[in-house]
Formats: structure tokens, sequence, C-alpha cells
């Protein structure tokens, strides 16, 4: 299987080229399709399997067809750590180079100004821990109600962290109509929990 057979465009398989990636990973080749059809999607895949290109790749594209630069973000990834939602960040920016998508990557440690300055050029997707979301919430600064698309990153982490509860009250602010991604490396009954909360009739995909 190659990068092209997966449905991706033009733009995008020019950055995979830049990036050298030659081949899908086993992850890549089977999350891709799916997220791109708009299917909810509970992937088992543990670091280093390029489970960051699974999601941020069709995200770029199904984004790419929609009005950029809303007043209000059409996408989020929440991830457990500021390290990797820092990461997930640089992902986006990589893949999303000859796109024009705008990102706020919101967390802890960084300016709550240099942040708010972002979200109020508009912005296509945030890239968050759940706590530093929640404050922006907080402060009025972040609406949640036009998402379309939200991506739950190492929700095992997010568990062992004790972020669960900000991760619920994150995604009951979004409409129930969306798409819902969510990756875990392990899949403890927590977890398979909030699946089911969450996800509607999704596909799994397991490497
Ligand atoms: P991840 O599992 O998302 O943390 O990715 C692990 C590493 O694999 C990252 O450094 C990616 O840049 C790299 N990577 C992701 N997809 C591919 C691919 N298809 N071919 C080669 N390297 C890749």
């Amino acid at each position: 299987v190659k990068f092209d057979d997966l449905g991706l465009g033009e733009d995008l398989l020019r950055a995979i080229g830049d990036a050298g990636y030659e081949t899908p990973t086993p992850i890549q080749e089977k999350a891709i399709p799916f997220v791109l059809m708009n299917r909810d999607v509970l992937g088992c895949a543990q670091t280093g399997t390029g489970k960051t290109a699974s999601f941020t790749l069709p995200m770029i594209d199904i984004l790419s067809h929609g009005r950029a630069r809303a007043r209000m973000p059409r996408s989020v990834i929440l991830a457990p750590t500021r390290e990797l939602a820092a990461q997930v960040a640089e992902n986006f920016e990589t893949y999303g180079k000859y796109h024009k998508l705008n990102m706020a990557l919101l967390i802890g440690g960084v300016s709550f100004g240099e942040q708010e300055k972002k979200l109020d050029r508009g912005v296509d997707v945030l890239i968050a821990t759940p706590g530093r979301l929640l404050d922006h919430c907080e402060r009025g600064k972040v609406m949640l109600t036009d998402t379309k698309i939200v991506v739950i990153d190492e929700a095992d982490r997010m568990l062992d962290m004790g972020f669960i509860p900000d991760v619920e009250r994150i995604v009951s602010m979004m409409p129930p109509l969306r798409q819902t991604v969510m990756f875990s490396a392990t899949m403890p009954k927590e977890v398979r929990r909030l699946a089911d909360k969450f996800l509607s009739n999704p596909k799994e995909v397991t490497v």
C-alpha cells in the first residue's frame, strides 16, 4: 500500500514526500481511510507506530475542504502532556505546510496573552492539554460549539494522569453530531467506557 492509495490530497502527498516517508505504517494504512470518511475511530497503537500522522494527515485533508479560519475552532486535538501536544503541533505544521490552516497550541507554562492573540485571529485546529483548554473556556476565549472533529490522543495516559473528568467536560461542550477519534496504547475498562460514551459506531483499528 502506498500513500497515494489512501485518499489524501495532492498537497498532503507532497508534504509527506518532503518528510521523506515512503510508505504508510500499518496504523496509518488502517486508520487514515476511515478518518477521511468521517467515521469515528478507536485506534489502539503505541507511540512510535506513526499514530500521530494517522489522525493529523486526514484531519488536514478534511479541514482543507471547509471554511478556513472560522471564528470558532473546527477541530480539537487533546493530548495528556505539554510535550506530546507540542509534538502533535509540530507534526501538524510539517504535514500542513502547503495548507493555510491556523493552529493554536494551548498548553500550560506559556502566558495566556500569546495564546489568546492566536485565538482572536481565528483557528482551524486547537491542539491542547485538557487543563489549559478548560482555562481558556472559562475565560470565555474558546467556544467549542462548532467543533466538527475531536481527537483524544493517548487516552490511557489521560486516565493515569487523572484527566478523564476534564476530557468529559470538554467533550460535553461539543456538539453531539461530530467526528470523534480516540487513540490509546492500551484499552483498560475506563478507556472502553469513555469510548462507548463518546464514539458512535466506531471503526476499531489495532496494530
Ligand atoms: P508517532 O508514533 O506518531 O510518534 O511517530 C513516530 C515517528 O515516525 C515520528 O518521528 C514520525 O515522523 C515518523 N513517521 C510517521 N509516519 C511515518 C512513515 N509513514 N514513514 C516513516 N516515518 C514515519
